[in-house]
């Protein structure tokens, strides 16, 4: 492990969100060209905010529990893909069909089957 935490956009960090009013991973949205995080976007509502730094530590220490497409999901919940990684649900679609944000892309999967 290396001492120094890099990070590129994309990339998760926990931070508190105003809007939602919870801390939850969000996605560096821009960058220094020294490698620090100016701005971040909340997954669930959208918003970009400027980055506290100091506050945040990388949102992959605490690890989503195996996908289960058998299992029922709620928005917000963490979850760990066999193919994709880890990933945050960000919206039910419907019955049976959730959006879920991985590190690349969001991806819809089923659930609930
Ligand atoms: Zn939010």
């Amino acid at each position: 492990m290396e001492d120094k935490q890099t990070f590129a956009v994309g990339d998760r960090v926990e931070q508190m969100c105003a809007t939602c009013g919870e801390e939850r991973g969000h996605i560096v949205a821009s960058m220094t060209k020294a490698g620090k995080i100016t701005r971040v976007s909340c997954p669930i509502c959208g918003s970009r905010v400027p980055y506290k730094s100091g506050t945040t530590r990388r949102a992959s220490t605490k690890v989503g529990a195996p996908y289960d497409r058998a299992r029922t999901y709620r928005r917000g919940q963490t979850i760990m893909h066999p193919t994709f990684g880890e990933g945050e649900v960000t919206a039910i679609i419907e019955s049976g069909k959730m959006d879920v944000l991985f590190a690349d892309r969001m991806r819809r999967l089923i659930h609930s089957v």
